[in-house]
């Protein structure tokens, strides 16, 4: 078996990485990579796992660069570096599955209308995704392309935990919570069975807190409810998004202040969250250094604990308890101010930080007799390569 090329299409750029997944060699992640500032000022940059960074070139000045340039120039590298002939498949992440995709799945022509039609549900992400797809179908008609769905780990949430309180004409029409960073946490929640396989099997809340941010509640490594919705805007206050709002906020937004619904969703999804209200970034490393002096940026940090606090009082009630945390991503992995003050805030449920443990950057924070606290890196690239490597060993049997 070769190797999973994986594919993570946005809108202004395309990451990438090389995966072997074989079963006698082990997992290696080969090499990862990216072409960012598509349409504008494009860059490529990739690190190989043995090997020096060969970063931040510009690169085709001036050219406007599309996902299907980006796909071209990194088959080119890899088949300097590796040779295409070592592809077995091509794996991609897609936001949204919708009701129909509930696991990865090959791509074949008939079942790329049926992820079209899930456009409107993303309109923001899906088109990126696919465009991906159609480009290398073109550029490379042979290599199988499975999708991997960012909603499909979080099928196995009850009927409670995805209808909305909405008109049953309207929920039919596929109006409900789905869910999303679910190849992060089904990750996670791999990386919790080989590592405390008790905890797998218990109840456990996962913060995955980056860019974007969301909780998911796990029973026995299964997700059983999450705070994103329809949208990956619900839920938690995020670096530029402004998580879940009362709903006639938009109203007045439109109707009072004449806003037009373009304008809402560019404010909700672009303009509020850490950026929003501090005024200054959505980057949570600038606002730890500007907090001192800076009031508005300490209340953007207060702001953003607090909803995470909230929400994960509120999966614990749904979930009927709490055995063990795990913060992961960007702000979950980095950021140990953020996870001292969210385990401080959760002594009421049995946590107890082990501050040193925290603020070394162990992986178990909490000390013995706590309820379990992790800090542990997500990798949905590799989730990506697994399924992928696994649908094709099943379908070449
Ligand atoms: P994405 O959701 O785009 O994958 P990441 O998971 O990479 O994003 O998270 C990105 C965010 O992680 C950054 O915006 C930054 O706020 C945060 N971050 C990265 N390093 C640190 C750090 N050392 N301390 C606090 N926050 C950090």
């Amino acid at each position: 078996m070769g190797l999973i090329l994986v594919l993570n299409a946005g809108s202004s750029s395309v990451k990438f990485a090389l995966v072997d997944v074989d079963p006698q060699r082990g997992e290696r992640e080969l090499a990862r990579g990216a072409v960012d500032g598509l349409g504008q000022s494009p860059r490529w940059s990739v690190r190989q796992s043995e090997g020096a960074i060969d970063a931040g070139q510009p690169w085709l000045e001036g050219a406007l660069v599309t996902h299907k340039a980006a796909i071209s120039h990194i088959l080119a590298w890899i088949d300097q570096h590796h040779g295409l002939n070592t592809l077995t498949a091509a794996g991609h992440r897609v936001v949204h599955g919708g009701e129909a995709f509930t696991a990865p799945v090959r791509l074949k022509a008939e079942n790329l209308a049926d992820l079209r039609a899930l456009t409107p549900l993303a309109p923001l992400h899906q088109p990126h995704n696919l465009s991906a797809i159609d480009s290398l179908f073109e550029l490379a008609p042979t290599l199988p392309q499975i999708a991997c769905f960012d909603t499909a780990f979080h099928a196995t949430m009850p009927v409670v935990a995805r209808n909305f309180a909405l008109p049953r004409s309207i929920t039919a029409q596929g109006v409900r919570r789905y869910g999303f960073h679910g190849l992060s946490y089904e990750f996670i929640a791999s990386a919790l069975r080989d590592k405390d396989p008790a905890l797998y099997r218990g109840k456990v809340i996962v913060a995955h807190l980056g860019n974007g941010s969301s909780l998911c509640a796990l029973d026995g490594g299964k997700s059983v409810a999450t705070t994103m919705g329809f949208s990956a805007l619900d839920g938690l206050m995020m670096g530029t998004r402004s998580g879940s709002i009362d709903p006639a906020v938009i109203f007045h937004l439109m109707r009072e202040m004449k806003l037009s619904s373009a304008e809402v969703e560019t404010m909700l999804y672009q303009k509020s969250g850490l950026l929003g209200v501090s005024g200054l970034s959505a980057d949570m490393r600038v606002l730890r250094a500007a907090a001192p002096d800076m009031p508005e940026a300490r209340e953007a940090i207060e702001l953003f604990t607090y909803r995470i606090l909230r929400d994960i009082g509120s999966l614990i009630a749904a979930l009927g308890g709490i055995d063990g945390l795990v913060f992961t991503a960007g702000i979950g992995e980095n950021d140990a101010a953020l996870r001292a003050d969210i385990l401080n805030g959760l002594k009421w449920a049995g946590f107890a930080l082990d501050a040193t443990a925290n603020e070394n950057g162990a992986e178990r924070i909490t000390i013995d007799g706590s309820a379990r606290a992790y800090r542990l890196a997500t990798n949905e690239e590799l989730m990506i390569a697994r399924h992928s490597a696994r649908l094709m060993a099943e379908q070449a049997k």
